[in-house]
């Protein structure tokens, strides 16, 4: 009851960094401590995400690019837990009516892997045995060439498609703790370019240092806060007057037990109270807002990236108290 439930028919695959957001998503919640997203042409020409997850067993394989196919209800019966995001199995059947989906899998009962190729409506069309490592990967050829108007818009908008990517990466990189992520795109003429690279083994702290630099995380100042029910707030912000000039989401970042989200509310109260001291500027702020099953009423929207506190008064209140503690001193 009012955790993760809704479970709505939809565009989930809007553009280029929520496709590889859903399958980045996949290979964590398969338990993967490294994942490697490959790009051809900015993911025009094609997308991969390769991880060392548990992989998927055989008896699977034929449902699983099938609509509301999902092997997480299962696990997690009652859906009382935000461990994992993926629960509603509409990913991979998007991925499949918006491009050209294979997979290759293999888990650790198996001796050798098998090449997976599923046609527009979701439906296995060929298996393969093929030579890998546990672990999954997942290609996409030709996001949205089946949609003219969205495929035009993706080649125009290729370039801040690709940043918007290489953002979301960057929240992963911030968050992730033994987890080694790899981006590399490879343009038309074969020439590869490593895009981010990260050991994945240190602390919130560690991975700000390695994702902005030490200079960058100098200029932050440690949050805590709990809110209510033993949920709490952990994170980073700007210290008074070391904010940047710039409105970019680059450099603010929000999640839910590890996931980002969007929390447009706080972003737009943290830089309200930042901004009354310093009044052309906007803090970095990294939080991480841990929800223990069954403490804070939470729901998220279809596309994953929103989240719902039922409460949201009394902890954007909680957060406002916090955030006077560092931007307003004196009032608060
Ligand atoms: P959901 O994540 O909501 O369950 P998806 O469409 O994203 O649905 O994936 C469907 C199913 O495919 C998952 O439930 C999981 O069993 C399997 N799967 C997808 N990607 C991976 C992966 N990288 N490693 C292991 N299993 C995966
Ligand atoms: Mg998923």
């Amino acid at each position: 009851k009012g955790v993760v439930h809704r479970i709505c028919a939809g565009q989930v695959i809007l553009d280029l960094s929520s496709a590889v957001k859903e399958l980045v998503e996949n290979s964590l919640d398969a338990g993967a401590t490294s994942i490697e997203i490959a790009l051809k042409d900015y993911g025009e020409e094609s997308f991969q995400v390769i991880d060392n997850g548990c992989g998927i067993s055989p008896n699977n394989f034929k449902v699983l690019a099938l609509k509301h196919h999902t092997s997480k209800l299962s696990d997690f019966p009652d859906l009382q837990s935000l461990t994992t995001f993926g629960f509603r199995g509409e990913a991979l059947s998007s991925l499949c009516a918006l491009g050209d989906l294979t997979v290759e899998t293999r888990t650790k009962n198996e001796a050798v892997a098998t090449h997976l190729t599923f046609d527009h409506s979701g439906v296995l069309v060929d298996e393969r045995k093929t030579a890998r490592q546990v672990g999954t990967t997942v290609t996409v050829k030709k996001l949205f060439s089946r949609l003219p108007v969205r495929s035009k818009e993706f080649h125009r908008n290729i370039r801040k498609e690709f940043g918007k990517l290489i953002t979301l990466l960057n929240a992963y990189a911030l968050i992730s703790k033994g987890v080694r992520l790899l981006c590399s795109n490879t343009t038309g003429r074969n020439v590869k370019s490593v895009v981010l690279k990260t050991q994945g083994s240190g602390s919130l702290k560690d991975n700000i240092i390695t994702v902005f630099g030490m200079n960058t995380f100098t200029c932050l100042e440690p949050l805590q806060v709990n809110i209510l029910d033993g949920c709490t707030v952990d994170g980073f912000l700007s210290k008074p007057g070391y904010g940047s000039g710039r409105n970019l989401g680059d450099r603010q970042f929000f999640f839910v037990n590890g996931r980002p989200v969007d929390m447009p509310k706080v972003g737009k109260l943290v830089n309200e109270l930042y901004r009354g001291a310093n009044s052309r500027q906007y803090p970095i702020a990294i939080m991480n807002f841990s929800v223990p099953p069954r403490a804070c009423d939470v729901n998220v929207t279809p596309d994953k990236r929103k989240i719902f506190f039922s409460d949201e008064g009394s902890i954007l209140r909680l957060l406002r108290e916090a955030f006077e503690k560092i931007y307003s001193p004196n009032q608060a």
